[in-house]
């Protein structure tokens, strides 16, 4: 076989690119695919083998080289009519409709670039990620995969499900540490020619039950959400085109929802940021789309009661796909108790059709902003704890009961029997997250900070901590304290010596002794106030911007005029000294 010249198939495939980028193709993927290769093989460097300036990066974001055109879905068996008549006298293949993210390896001069799919126009550049990935080996241009954790290597532990769970990991900075195996596999790797030439022997019917014994046999390995039929003849494909949004030669067919009878055992009532109850029933177990379940959406109060789905009812759910369980039918119905009290707080409930409403300021949304404050720098700042955690935990009654008894209980999940619960409502990487954050804390905690996180009116962390000073009985510069903080500073103190009681791990800091100067500082300093506030701190030096007579120093910077406070400071005596006084100036100078 003779050499093809270079030159000749570095013109064919600049001429089929600028084709291509024209609308006006004229080379089945089959073909370029296959000059690509010839090219590759003899000039691998050769520059119309990649596609540069459309590729720029932008914050990690990269431009498909072809836009990546989404299906057109087929839900029933008549949505595949139109298709079947055009096509059936085809060879047709079918392959899985993956249920993971969809990605794009690139062959770039400097070896793989891995962009997920994006919106079809562009997507994140996840290149970063390929030594963490099972890659398949790419021989052309590029190749269109799927990102997926098989069910081989799912545990239920991971998250909601597989895709939820792949584009979350896709998302991190790095995969250095991620101990769940991601795989990539190409669209076209599975792939079953269901109809050869010519046959017209089946119709829609046997169709959709052979598409359902495939989907059957291969999500057995794959998390998949419907088959993908394609035409197969490359030259077809060309022929048929797309429409602008999808190609005219595939189809995606999704499975029917699948459903089974099951009797309801509970209701499970949540409450939501606006303090709607909403419902889940809860059902004995069944089996759908290859998981078990036991909750169905229950929607509201309303919708609850016209169904009569009290414990006993027997009912129909229904799944399809990653689809969250619904109830599709009541065989039979049984009374329902609509709850009177809030399941959380105890407080009577209001029937507001369809809704039932807590509207106790004191229930688990209030305490998801205690919560938040507590976790604060306002507190004993913990690394993500956010809104979002937080609603999922306190909508869990144990959680809810415990927190609210001791917001310090996320501290040490063991001590207060939480763990696990925690675990199931947060999932397990954010858990050990959590964990993580936890472990990096002082062991031994900022009383002070402890107090103003519990947010008591007027009692912040620097009113605490002369206060604890105060009861330590050392002696204190004067500072305002508000009736408010002096009220509640018992209270706050009883908090702090349960949670003390209570802790196995942690413990509290000594109160430190008061500071042994006190300073306020009046005109304008050659530096910020802040940042000499901070630099004399480890000399002791404790700032107040309250002049009484236990002051030490009144610091004087520049004045055009007598302030308030100098006048406070010369009626009760106080030492007057300059910036250059100043322990840290003196030190310098030395
Ligand atoms: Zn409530």
């Amino acid at each position: 076989m003779t050499q093809p010249n270079p030159d000749n198939l570095r013109r064919k495939i600049q001429l089929a690119n600028d084709a291509y980028a024209k609308g006006v193709p004229f080379l089945t993927d089959y073909e370029y695919d296959l000059l690509w290769k010839q090219l590759h093989s003899i000039d691998p460097t050769n520059p119309v083998l990649y596609h540069t300036a459309k590729h720029e990066t932008r914050d990690g974001y990269v431009t498909h080289q072809v836009p990546l055109l989404s299906l057109q879905k087929a839900f029933v068996t008549e949505d595949l009519k139109l298709f079947w008549t055009r096509y059936s006298d085809q060879e047709l293949l079918i392959q899985p409709k993956y249920d993971g993210v969809a990605i794009c390896l690139y062959q770039m001069r400097e070896g793989i670039r891995a962009v997920l799919a994006g919106d079809g126009k562009g997507g994140l550049d996840v290149t970063r990620h390929i030594p963490y990935m099972r890659l398949p080996a790419v021989d052309g241009p590029r190749l269109e995969c799927e990102a997926l954790i098989l069910w081989q290597d799912w545990h239920e532990s991971y998250g909601a499900n597989p895709r939820n769970t792949v584009a979350g990991l896709l998302n991190r900075k790095s995969l250095e540490d991620n101990k769940i195996p991601i795989s990539i596999i190409p669209h076209d790797a599975l792939s079953l020619p269901i109809c050869k030439v010519p046959d017209r022997s089946m119709d829609l019917e046997g169709l959709q039950s052979k598409l359902l014994e495939i989907y059957a046999a291969w999500s057995q390995n794959y998390p998949m959400d419907g088959l993908v039929i394609k035409v197969s003849s490359p030259t077809l494909r060309l022929q048929a085109g797309h429409n602008g949004t999808f190609p005219l030669w595939a189809i995606a067919w999704k499975p029917p929802i699948q459903t089974a009878e099951t009797t309801v055992v509970d209701l499970e009532w949540n409450i939501s940021k606006t303090g709607r109850l909403i419902p889940t029933v809860i059902y004995d177990p069944i089996s759908l789309c290859y998981t078990t379940n036991t909750r169905a959406t229950g929607n509201n109060a309303k919708w609850i009661q016209d169904r009569g789905l009290g414990s006993g009812a027997k009912i129909r759910v229904g799944k399809a796909g990653e689809i969250i369980p619904q109830v599709v039918e009541i065989l039979q119905t049984a009374s329902v108790d609509l709850p009177e009290l809030c399941p959380m707080c105890q407080t009577e409930l209001t029937y507001e059709e369809p809704h039932l409403i807590c509207s106790s300021s004191d229930c688990a949304p209030q305490l998801a902003k205690q919560l938040l404050f507590f976790y604060s720098a306002a507190g004993i700042k913990l690394d993500g704890v956010g809104p979002a955690m937080l609603d999922k935990i306190i909508n869990d009654i144990k959680l809810y009961h415990v927190l609210k008894e001791s917001r310090w209980a996320l501290l040490e999940p063991e001590t207060f029997g939480i763990d696990e619960r925690l675990r199931n409502c947060m999932g397990p990487g954010t858990y050990e997250n959590l964990m993580d954050s936890i472990t990096s804390l002082d062991l031994e905690l900022d009383p002070a900070k402890f107090i103003g996180g519990l947010g008591y009116k007027s009692l912040g962390s620097k009113r605490a901590l002369i206060l604890l000073q105060m009861m330590k009985g050392y002696k204190v510069p004067k500072a305002k304290l508000s009736q408010d903080a002096l009220q509640l500073m018992p209270l706050a103190v009883a908090d702090l010596l349960r949670a003390k009681d209570q802790f196995k791990y942690f413990s509290f800091k000594p109160v430190p002794e008061p500071a042994t100067v006190t300073y306020c500082i009046t005109g304008e300093l050659s530096e910020p106030r802040q940042e000499i506030i901070r630099l004399l701190e480890p000399f002791g030096w404790q700032f107040t911007n309250y002049v009484g007579k236990d002051l030490t120093y009144m610091v004087i910077g520049h004045l055009d005029h007598e302030t308030y406070k100098l006048s406070q400071a010369k009626r009760f005596g106080i030492k007057q000294i300059s910036e250059d006084d100043l322990p840290i100036r003196t030190q310098t100078e030395i």
